[in-house]
This record gives C-alpha cells, sequence and structure tokens, in this order.
C-alpha cells in the first residue's frame, strides 16, 4: 500500500496552475505526496485530467460540473461522463454540488444536475465528490432521497453546522479538511472536525483555490486569482501538520488514517 499525503481533492489542470507545473508536480513528489483526487470543474478540463492522470502516477481523475459555470453544461453530458467512467475503472465523479452562496443560483439545474452524477456514479460503483456551500438542509435532501454510491462521498472543504455531520456520515459522508478553515472566524469548521470520525476523515488543497493563511503555508505562487494567493498543491503536508493538531493525533498516524479512508472510498491508487 502507498502511504504519503493524500490530496483529497484540488483542480491541478486549472489554468491558474499551468505555468507552475514544471515546479509544482517535482516540489509535490519530493515531499511525499502519494496521490491527489484533481477534480473536473466544466467539460472543457475533462481532456485535461485525463492527460494530467496519464502522465503522473499519483492522479486520480474526477469529472463533473461544478455549479458555478452550469451555464456551459452541453446536453448529453451525462453520456459523455459515464462513457469516462466505462474506459477508466479509475475514474470518479465531480466535482458537482449545491451552492446558495454564490450570485445568481440557479438552483433547480444544481439539483438535477448532483441528482444525475449521484446516479452515475452509483451505477458505475464510483465515489462522487460533493461542494456545498449554504445549502446543507437541501443538499440532505437529495441525499436522502437517492441511491447513493455504495463506496460513499465527499463533503469537500465541509462548511455545514457541526451537528449535521453525524447525519451526513450516516448517509456515508466523508469530510475533507480544508487548510482555508485556519483562517480567522472559521471556529464553527474546526468544531466539525473534531467531531468527524477517524474512519471518515480526509484533507485537502482544493488548490489553486482556498489558500491557507501566510503563516501556514509552506509554498509560494506569485501572482494571484481574482485577488487571491494562488494555493500550491505542496501545501497539503501543511493542512495535514493543522488537521494533526487540531485532532491531537500524530501526523505518521494521520497519514495512516486518510490512506486507508481515501483506499475505501477512492480504491486503491
Ligand atoms: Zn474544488
Amino acid at each position: 500500500m502507498t502511504t504519503g499525503f493524500i490530496d483529497a481533492h484540488n483542480h491541478l489542470q486549472a489554468t491558474g496552475l499551468e505555468s507552475f507545473l514544471e515546479k509544482v508536480i517535482p516540489a509535490c513528489e519530493g515531499l511525499g505526496v502519494a496521490r491527489m483526487i484533481v477534480n473536473g470543474i466544466t467539460e472543457q478540463d475533462w481532456d485535461r485530467i485525463k492527460e494530467l492522470a496519464s502522465r503522473h502516477g499519483f492522479v486520480t481523475p474526477s469529472y463533473g460540473l461544478h455549479p458555478w459555470y452550469l451555464k456551459e453544461k452541453k446536453p448529453g453530458w451525462e453520456k459523455r461522463l459515464e462513457e469516462r467512467l466505462i474506459s477508466d475503472a479509475k475514474a470518479h465523479v465531480g466535482e458537482v454540488g449545491l451552492d446558495l452562496w454564490m450570485r445568481d443560483p440557479d438552483l433547480p439545474s444544481q439539483i438535477e444536475t448532483l441528482r444525475h452524477s449521484l446516479q452515475i456514479a452509483e451505477r458505475n460503483r464510483r465515489a462522487i465528490t460533493i461542494h456545498c456551500l449554504r445549502a446543507w438542509e437541501q443538499l440532505l435532501d437529495v441525499l436522502r432521497s437517492e441511491r447513493l454510491p455504495a463506496r460513499g462521498f465527499l463533503l469537500h472543504a465541509y462548511s455545514g453546522p457541526p451537528e449535521m455531520v453525524g447525519p451526513f456520515t450516516e448517509l456515508g459522508a466523508y469530510f475533507s479538511f480544508s487548510g482555508y478553515f485556519l483562517n480567522p472566524g472559521k471556529e464553527d469548521r474546526l468544531a466539525s472536525f473534531r467531531q468527524v470520525r477517524s474512519d471518515r476523515l480526509l484533507a485537502e488543497t482544493d488548490a489553486p483555490s482556498m489558500p491557507l493563511p501566510d503563516i501556514h503555508s509552506e509554498f509560494r505562487l506569485p501572482g494571484a486569482i481574482d485577488g487571491e494567493t494562488i494555493n500550491h498543491p505542496g501545501n497539503i503536508r501543511a493542512v495535514y501538520a493543522a488537521l494533526s493538531s487540531l485532532r491531537k493525533v500524530d501526523l505518521s498516524d494521520l497519514v495512516k488514517i486518510c490512506t486507508e479512508n481515501s483506499n475505501r472510498l477512492f480504491g486503491e491508487a
């Protein structure tokens, strides 16, 4: 079994990281990143993810339609998504989800896309990675009314109420901790991650998004995206370090726990 740091959710394919990849990838290998789940946000970046997975053994591809970009959704996406899964036994579904924080959310379209994605993941026995902002009750309703993937699903960068960790856990949720939660004012996020069951815990960078506060960042990249620092996926080690002190568990034990959880949810790398 490969052990090392597992970034349960990032966007290595993002244009914001493209010009840095020649340095970013060796840096991640050097610090012991064993695996990253690289998530699509529009159909346009699915080919790029496939190419990254074919070149780098630590990349696990995941294909999805992010709620922020649903206007770009083209008819027939469900069939094309399913074909990708059928042709690649290691591929998963995501990121997809519900977002009432964004400007002008189209909730019916988000729910329809999520339902179809859940059905495709369940039918093909894959994991699904779910994004949710300020739509927790709606998400619970959708999850309770669909057949869910038997291996479970990931609520990435879980920012829901601590008291909803239990109900989502019962449905098969895994929860990934984001270094962004180390910023001031995120105490309720930390409270949630103190109570997540050890067998449902993961960690992520969401790079190039959701940068850690400067004091925690181990790697820095020049420039900015929408005025925000570009997050380097190598910061996963710093995310693990912060989670290990939050949970009062040794870093080496946390690496083992997250590896087992990732293997159960996403299959062995
Ligand atoms: Zn993401």
